[in-house]
């Protein structure tokens, strides 16, 4: 049986990574998907046939996620589409990391303002629409850094342990009418974000990484899938860690 049957998906930051996987599983799983992107049209396009070809319903919008204007007419926008959204995946996120002492002002206000705010804004652009509803699941996804810390990302681990924060308060304002906020902590996901990474940190982060793997988008997706679904209808509050267990 199908999970999500009925159902539509917002997703941030699907044009690639975990972003795309999620919006692949949620289709798969019989949702119609609306995911934004800030800049890569042409793998959004690409991403946007896969799912039209799954029998589903989807719309690719180009939209920065840390901007107020167009964060509301993306909402507004699939609201007219499909008449609800039942699930938010706020995914979107950057990396521009550097140690503290070097660290400019940019740098720390750009991820503040793609991983943080941009949660923020969507999750307010579509409170009102799913408390109306009494139902809905908001996925924030998050990341093991911003519960253990990492040097060379202050400004990214301060916004993902606030994201943490974040989603804790909001499944407490929003429970009381049956809509849930629960969030993810992904540890080392194979993407783009982390390609870069030099060998010899890949190798030590395996050691450090109970199932002796790195991740995959699929399997944050699996857990995405799972908190937006009727089937996680008593969890709401929680960071789940999708990391195989990596040490702190
Ligand atoms: P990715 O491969 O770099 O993809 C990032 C996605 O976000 C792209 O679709 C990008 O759009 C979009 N995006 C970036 N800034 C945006 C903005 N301002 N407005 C709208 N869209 C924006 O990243 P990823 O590795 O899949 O990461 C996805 C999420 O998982 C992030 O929140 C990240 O912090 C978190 N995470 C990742 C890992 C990991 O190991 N990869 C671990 C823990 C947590 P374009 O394609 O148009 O640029």
């Amino acid at each position: 049986m199908q999970l999500l049957i009925g159902k539509t998906a917002l997703i941030t930051g699907g044009s690639r990574g975990i972003g795309r996987a999620i919006a692949l599983a949620m289709a798969a799983e019989g949702a119609d998907i609306a995911f934004t992107y800030l800049s890569q049209t042409a793998m959004a396009e690409q991403v946007a046939t896969e799912i039209r070809a799954m029998g589903r319903q989807c719309m690719a919008l180009q939209a920065d996620a840390a901007d107020a204007t167009a964060t509301n007419k993306v909402v507004q926008q699939v609201i007219q589409a499909y008449g609800h959204i039942d699930i938010l995946v706020n995914n979107a996120g950057i990396t521009r990391d550097g140690l503290l002492v070097r660290m400019s002002e940019e740098q720390w206000d750009s991820v503040l303002n793609a991983n943080l705010k941009s949660a923020f804004l969507y999750s307010k652009a579509v409170a009102t629409h799913m408390l109306s509803r009494r139902q809905g699941s908001i996925v924030n996804i998050s990341s093991v850094v911003g519960i253990f810390g990492n040097a060379g990302q202050c400004n990214y681990a301060a916004s993902k342990g606030a994201i943490n924060a974040f989603t804790k308060s909001l499944s407490k304002e929003l429970g009381a009418r049956g809509v849930r906020v629960n969030g993810i902590a992904p540890g080392f996901i194979l993407t783009e974000m982390t390609q870069e990474l030099p060998d010899e940190l890949r190798a030590q982060y395996l050691k450090d990484i109970a199932l002796r793997r790195l991740g995959t988008p699929q399997d944050v997706a699996n857990l995405a899938v799972f908190l937006a679904s009727d089937k996680a209808n008593y969890i709401t509050g929680e960071i789940i860690n999708c990391s195989g267990n990596i040490k702190s």
